[in-house]
């Protein structure tokens, strides 16, 4: 199946556009490439309204099967038909209509992972808003820079949230990040009662927004948005510098969004499928809204974290709702592997069929574990590569179709023309390792960052023109399949080796009780760049000897780091993929340099990491 799509690129796309329903289809596909100015538009002229494909259709042909499931920390179960998804994203539209919320304007979602946070992005799809959806756990002044930078004329927070036993300030931490706005676009707010909690509203500007919802209709007419228009802004994770707010578009990002879900999980309407990502992201965006959706999946979501209240939270989910498609992160799977097998074999997971991992490079110890334990050998393990910018999945193994293999994202996906290209642009034929560039266009690609088109040329189409630039670096093996290597500036060359930092972390996690790690490449007089690597053990686990043995093994001694820290936590951001830029500096001793830390999740956890660097580990 691999390229079959070419032969007829143009025939193809338009087949695909027909997953959704359009008011008018659209006759053409592809306009525009990636040279000059890098605009690109795909199904130009066709006009529809995305909840439509997510909603009505679905809620004309099968009104009472099960849309979506949510179960809450506390055991809370709802379950929603697919005309009351309808209703409440109708009722929603209504009351940001009636908020004075019009077609075109931003809106800025700030919600826990309830209910309404995937009601709120389809209510603004209805009427033609553009969401940005910022992350519940945001700092005040996370927050106000995305406000200042998305403009939003209106914000849905809520009350608090709750995160395990800790409770959230929602509402205070918007009030503060709204007072440290510059910009005064924000005319409402509008509050949703997660907790019930009393919580300070501005006269003129806030309001409850449970009775606003109690008040509206639940029938509203969609705007027709044009294929082109936007959908929503939405901010990169911030792991190598300032987030990008990237511009994914109604038609194309759709079309993508489908497609993907489908081809990548072997999914359709008789799976439950959860995708554990905080809607907040872009997993949370195409694989929690809008790829299930448009394909009439039942989608379950849980408010909670892997092992809260207890350890094995997660598994007792996927149980009691029959989960077919699981698909989470390498971050949550590490740490689940760290409870042990124990919690695990005490669940029977019979109902799983697929598993699928996104974020970061999953290591084969983790997707070994992952295989083995909780899809017990059975379920095929689909490691997707892809990026805010590209909308959906890019590679990946397709279930059913491309055998996996531990670590390795294995193919494109049909319509993905990915290629490796050299420091000098020139291709890497066949084995080898390069620069992973997309050379052609797909309808699920970013079509600007919001408010700088200049920024998105300079930054993905100004080192090989006529290419995206992905920033991450990938070897292809001697059968084709593509394995990522980690992000370009995470190469590191010892010696004249180039080495990918996953590579070694790879080695790295085959140490006796090693949860996990981070390498990085630090200058070296020598050797031009050394290694060290960062290290969660447990305690009783292997120590910095044991590690770099493993390393030696597994590599050569040439990849032997020049030392081996074992710390209590890594840097995260708050979607939790590791922020290698900050163990770069601090292991060149560059403490007074380390830049933008608010996408930290934890920016405790940098002076705990200094403190064991400069002890000497
Ligand atoms: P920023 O662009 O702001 O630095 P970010 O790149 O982390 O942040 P995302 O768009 O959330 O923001 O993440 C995309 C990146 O995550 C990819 O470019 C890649 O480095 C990494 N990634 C995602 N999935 C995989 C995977 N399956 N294997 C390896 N790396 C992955
Ligand atoms: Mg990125």
């Amino acid at each position: 199946m691999a390229s079959a799509w070419k032969a007829d690129a143009a025939t193809f796309w338009m087949q695909q556009s027909a997953r959704l329903l359009w008011r008018e289809a659209p006759t053409q596909a592809q306009a525009g490439d990636f040279t000059g100015t890098a605009h690109v538009t795909w199904f130009a002229d066709g006009r529809l309204n995305p909840t439509e494909s997510c909603l009505d259709r679905h809620a004309a042909a099968r009104p009472d099967a099960c849309a979506l499931i949510w179960e809450g920390q506390d055991g809370r179960t709802i379950r929603l038909s697919w005309a009351d998804l309808l209703q409440r994203v109708c009722r929603m539209a209504n009351a940001l209509r009636e908020a004075g919320v019009a077609k075109g304007d931003r809106v800025a979602l700030h919600l826990p992972a309830v209910v309404e946070s995937v009601v709120a992005m389809l209510a603004c799809a209805r009427i033609g808003a553009v969401h940005m959806v910022l992350f519940g756990g945001f700092s005040a002044e996370g927050l106000a820079d995305r406000l200042d930078d998305g403009t939003p004329v209106l914000v849905v927070t809520a009350d608090e949230a709750r995160r395990g036993a800790k409770i959230i300030p929602m509402k205070r931490t918007m009030d503060d990040a709204l007072s440290r706005a510059t910009g005064d676009s924000v005319r409402t707010v509008l509050v949703l009662a997660v907790t019930g909690a009393d919580v300070p509203m501005t006269a003129g500007r806030d309001r409850a927004l449970g009775p606003l919802l109690d008040g509206a209709d639940t029938a509203c007419a969609p705007a027709i948005l044009a294929a082109e228009d936007p959908l929503f802004v939405l901010y990169t994770s911030g792991s190598t510098g300032k987030p990008k707010g990237l511009v994914h578009v109604a038609g194309g990002y759709m079309v993508w969004a489908s497609l993907t879900h489908e081809v990548a999980f072997g999914c359709g309407s008789e799976d439950v499928f959860w995708c554990t990502a905080d809607t907040s992201w872009i997993t949370g965006h195409t694989y929690v809204v809008y790829g299930p959706l448009a394909n009439g999946t039942t989608v379950l979501m849980y408010e909670g974290l892997p092992s809260w209240p207890t350890p094995g939270r997660w598994w007792d989910v996927i149980d009691r709702h029959g989960v077919t498609v699981f698909y989470t992160s390498p971050t949550a799977i590490r740490a689940m592997k760290a409870e042990g097998n124990d919690i695990l074999e005490a669940r029977g997971l019979d109902s799983l069929r697929v598993l699928g991992s996104v974020g970061e490079p999953i290591g084969e110890d983790a997707w070994t574990w992952f295989h083995d334990h909780v899809g017990k050998g059975r379920c095929p393990v689909v490691d997707t590569w892809w990026q805010t910018e590209t909308g959906g999945i890019m590679i990946a193994p397709a279930a059913g179709a491309v055998a996996p293999r531990p670590g390795v994202a294995t193919r494109p996906l049909p319509g993905v023309e990915a290629v490796l290209l050299d420091a000098a642009g020139v291709p890497v034929v066949g084995e080898g390792e390069g620069n992973l560039c997309l050379a052609a266009s797909w309808p699920g690609q970013a079509r600007t960052i919001w408010g700088s088109h200049d920024r998105f040329v300079a930054t993905y189409f100004a080192t090989y023109p006529g290419h995206y630039f992905t920033g991450d670096a990938a070897r292809r093996e001697a059968d084709g399949y593509f394995r990522i290597t980690g992000r370009v500036d995470d190469v590191v060359n010892v010696s004249g080796h180039r080495i990918g930092t996953a590579e070694i972390e790879s080695a790295v996690m085959r140490g006796e009780g090693v949860v996990e790690c981070a390498a990085i490449g630090v200058p070296h007089g020598l050797k031009g760049e050394g290694l060290v690597v960062f290290a969660v053990v447990q305690p009783g686990g292997a120590g910095e000897a044991a590690l770099k043995a493993l390393v030696a093994d597994a590599i050569g001694r040439y990849a032997v780091p020049e030392a081996v820290y074992l710390v209590a936590d890594l840097p995260k951001t708050r979607s939790g993929k590791i922020v290698r830029r900050l163990l770069r500096k601090i292991a060149a001793r560059e403490i007074d340099a380390l830049g933008d830390l608010s996408t930290l999740a934890d920016p405790d956890a940098v002076g705990r990491i200094i403190a064991v660097v400069q002890g000497g580990g």
